[in-house]
């Protein structure tokens, strides 16, 4: 039996998790399962899985949460410092699937324990770069990446040497509005923009792939988890979504990583990491009935956030922290209904222009940077 707690239980990639360990309750046992607000849900699955501590990180919705679990026996604690304290509790393994940069600190504290974290968090490794894997290799932590593109390369990593490596191709879907032109993009709405045609994600990842926004924080991600310079990493726009994506070795040989478009095979690759796992998708890929599969570049005229992302890599520092801060607000006032489709990736250009901080070192540095980064995008709205 291994331990395991799932940081953001209550949203897609923690669903996902939590549907895989359902399936094999003799061999988990979990620890903590965290939410923001969602009490009543949380509460549910505290109880399902018998966990040690549910934490809502609103401390608003302590009571309610309190009241959930009340005769359970389930140790029930809120806040940002109640969010740390339960990553930190020892565990196999720690599913980091909060989103956005309010996973940092909780994700940081579980890399701390010096076991095994599963990442879906990428805004916490974009936002918090070298501060982030120099932790991981202070304390000798496995991060295993379950970003179903990282998760790709990392397969078709095994056994080789990176020095062998002559290009990481990062695949695209390239979204729900990968055929749609420049006017049409302008009226895009939230309803439209969370309607993934292959994947069925949280809404804020679902916008940051109709903007591109999300190969852009992946092509950082990938920057800092396989290190083999910004020159080797591509972005190819893959309408199927079967080849999650490919390490070209420099003998010529390219290697793969072909599956459903189902979170749970890449997060069973994590829990099961070395070994594998059975999961409910075997027998999915019916590559006779897909027929084709097809590629083309990316367009950043339509979708300038894989440049703004390549290019906040390149300046390094706390650049990254910046992009992905503003790219979080821009994102939730399109959510909100307050700023058009193609303001987003505007707006993110639009406060790396005003805000280029010194290189953050450590973990309070990357929040202040955020937070810097956060009020010159809200001013930039008040503005226009
Ligand atoms: P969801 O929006 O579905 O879930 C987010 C989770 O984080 C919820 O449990 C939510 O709690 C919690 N949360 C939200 N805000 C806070 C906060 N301020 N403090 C603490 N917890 C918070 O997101 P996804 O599951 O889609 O994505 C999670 C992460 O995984 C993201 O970084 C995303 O980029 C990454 N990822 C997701 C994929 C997917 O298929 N969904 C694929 C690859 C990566 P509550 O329910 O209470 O709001």
């Amino acid at each position: 039996m291994r331990s395991l707690s799932v940081l953001g239980a209550t949203g897609s990639i923690g669903a996902s998790t939590l549907d895989l360990v359902r399936r094999q309750p003799e061999a988990w046992r979990v620890v903590a399962l965290t939410a923001n607000g969602n009490a009543t849900a949380l509460a549910e699955l505290a109880r399902e899985f018998k966990a040690q501590v549910a934490v809502v990180a609103d401390e608003a919705q302590l009571p309610a949460l309190r009241e959930a679990l009340a005769g359970s026996g389930i140790e029930a604690t809120g806040g940002e410092a109640a969010l740390v304290e339960a990553a930190s509790r020892p565990a196999d393994i720690v599913m980091a699937a909060i989103v956005g940069c309010a996973g940092l600190a909780p994700t940081m504290a579980a890399i701390e324990q010096g076991r095994t974290v599963a990442l879906a968090n990428k805004e916490a490794l974009v936002s918090a770069g070298e501060v982030m894997t120099a932790a991981v290799a202070r304390h000798g932590t496995t991060l295993l990446p379950v970003d179903s593109e990282h998760n790709a390369i990392f397969q078709c990593l095994s056994g080789n040497s990176h020095k062998d490596v002559r290009w990481i191709t990062l695949t695209a879907s390239g979204g729900p509005f990968r055929d749609w032109d420049a006017e049409q993009l302008r009226h895009a709405t939230p309803a439209q923009a969370i309607k993934h045609p292959n994947w069925s994600m949280g809404a804020k990842i679902s916008v940051d792939s109709a903007t591109m926004m999300n190969k852009g924080l992946e092509f950082i991600e990938a920057y800092h988890l396989f290190p083999v310079g910004l020159d080797k990493l591509r972005i190819i726009v893959h309408p199927q979504s079967i080849i999650h994506s490919m390490v070209e070795y420099r003998d010529g040989s390219t290697l793969a990583q072909l599956g459903p478009s189902d979170m749970r095979v890449p997060i069973a690759s994590c829990l099961a990491w070395p070994a594998r796992m059975d999961t409910p998708l075997s027998d999915q890929l019916d590559l006779a009935t897909i027929g084709q599969l097809t590629f083309r570049a990316p367009d950043e005229e339509r979708f300038p956030a894989t440049r703004l992302a390549r290019e906040a890599a390149r300046a390094g520092g706390g650049i990254p922290a910046v992009l992905n801060a503003a790219n979080e607000v821009a994102v939730a006032a399109f959510l909100d209904g307050r700023i058009g489709f193609t303001r987003i990736a505007a707006m993110v250009e639009d406060v790396l222009g005003r805000y280029a901080p010194p290189p953050p070192v450590t973990l309070e540095e990357v929040h202040a940077v955020d937070a810097r980064a956060r009020i010159e995008a809200k001013s930039l709205m008040e503005i226009a």
